[in-house]
């Protein structure tokens, strides 16, 4: 049996920046299912720090994160963690409105230049001509999430913590105040406070441990990957979604990537991008920009997971001692994970509170579990 102060089921971006963090207080064991870390939604997603995206709450949590993705604490990596990517929201005239909306929530976090016709075009010159309007954060950042999960790794394993892979758990018990936990090979493993940060699978680990689901809603989403058009100054694209859930897409790795947005309901799994959603993704490209996407050359899918009210679950579980909740980051887990494990460490080790403009009651699953479904 191998004993920590704190076991971190989970090693995705949630798991590991909490671990980290953690880690300068106590004794922390992190255990991931699978052989490598960021293998599930972590290493699928689209890689953006923006303020398009969310509610008031999810922008709080963005920039408060927003200070360590630009400083990234001593000896965290000598990578940078991101590399600035202007971010165009852009609108047809019918979708005006939500444009001007969308503006006035986003105006208190970014600065954002409005953006004419003419603007709109020379930022991102594949749009169709009915995009005519615009607004646009020069500021937001497109970040590399392998620099996020090694530099987390290395501040773990520097103060001592530990990961280990290919540990899936499969049963728990509270035993004489402390969780036993044992992996499908075996391994067994115990301390007195279980962070659950199992992303799709938080609310399946919770029911192997006897504690009650908040009830997270997995959904997927697809990305396929695409040549630009010949000539296109891929340096100077920006990611550019449309105003409604729709289409977005930005340059990667010398090609363009492109998503339709989809959030179909899913089991937690390994997901695999369908058919459907692949040609939805190529066919909007085509109704939204004048490119034409004649080859794709990759494509993938991941899980978003999503709380009832869209908010992450973070906090002790009311019903079980010691096991404590970390789930919920839907479509905002990487770019919000730095504020998300100072909450941790606040919660966990009495740090100051990180987010002033968020509450702890907003993030306490206790919310979930006392509202009607
Ligand atoms: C297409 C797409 C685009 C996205 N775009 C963005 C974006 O632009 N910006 C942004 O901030 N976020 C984005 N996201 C969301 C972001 O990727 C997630 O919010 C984040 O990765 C969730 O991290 P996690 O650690 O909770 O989950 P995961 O990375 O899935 O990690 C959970 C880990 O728990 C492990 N696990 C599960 N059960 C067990 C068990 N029983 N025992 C041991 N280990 C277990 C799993 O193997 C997994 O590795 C996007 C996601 C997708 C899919």
């Amino acid at each position: 049996m191998t004993s920590a102060d704190i076991l971190v089921i989970g090693g995705g971006i949630a798991g590991l920046s909490a671990a980290a963090a953690l880690s300068s207080h106590a004794r922390v064991l992190v255990l991931e299912a699978e052989q490598q870390t960021g293998y599930h939604s972590s290493g699928r997603s689209a890689t953006m720090l923006h303020y398009a995206l969310g509610d008031r709450l999810v922008r709080a949590l963005t920039l408060a994160s927003r200070p360590f993705f630009d400083n990234p604490p001593e000896g965290f990596t000598d990578v940078p963690l991101g590399h600035r990517m202007p971010v165009l929201v852009h609108a047809r005239d019918d979708e005006r409105e939500a444009l001007d909306r969308l503006d006035a929530e986003i105006s208190t976090f970014a600065s954002l230049e409005h953006l004419d016709a003419a603007r709109v075009h020379d930022l991102c010159p594949l749009l169709k001509e009915d995009a005519r309007h615009g607004i646009a954060d020069f500021d937001a950042l497109h970040l590399d999430p392998h620099a996020m999960l090694q530099g987390n790794l290395r501040r773990l394993m520097s103060r001592g913590g530990e990961l280990r892979t290919g540990q899936r758990i499969a049963a728990i018990e509270r035993r004489g105040g402390a969780w036993e936990i044992a992996s499908e090979k075996g391994d067994r493993f115990s301390a007195a406070i279980l962070v659950n940060a199992a992303g799709s699978w938080a609310d399946e680990f919770a029911r192997l441990a006897g504690v009650q689901p908040v009830g997270l809603e997995p959904k997927r989403r697809t990305i396929i990957t695409f040549d630009a058009p010949a000539g296109t100054d891929l340096e100077r694209l920006p990611f550019a979604k449309t105003v409604g859930d729709e289409l977005y897409f930005a340059p990667e790795s010398g090609r363009l990537f492109a998503s339709p947005m989809d959030e179909v309901p899913s089991e937690p799994m390994d997901a695999q991008p369908e058919e459907y959603e692949i040609a939805l993704a190529a066919f909007r490209m085509e109704e939204r920009t004048t490119v034409q996407v004649r080859h794709i050359h990759s494509r993938w899918a991941g899980l978003r997971t999503f709380t009832r009210d869209r908010h992450p679950a973070v906090g002790f579980a009311p019903d079980a001692e010691g096991f404590f909740w970390l789930a919920g980051q839907g479509g905002f887990g990487l770019q919000t994970s730095p504020a998300m494990a100072a909450v941790v460490e606040s919660l966990l080790a009495g740090t100051p509170w990180p987010v002033p403009d968020v509450d702890a009651a907003a993030l306490s699953p206790d919310r979930l579990l006392r509202q009607p479904a």
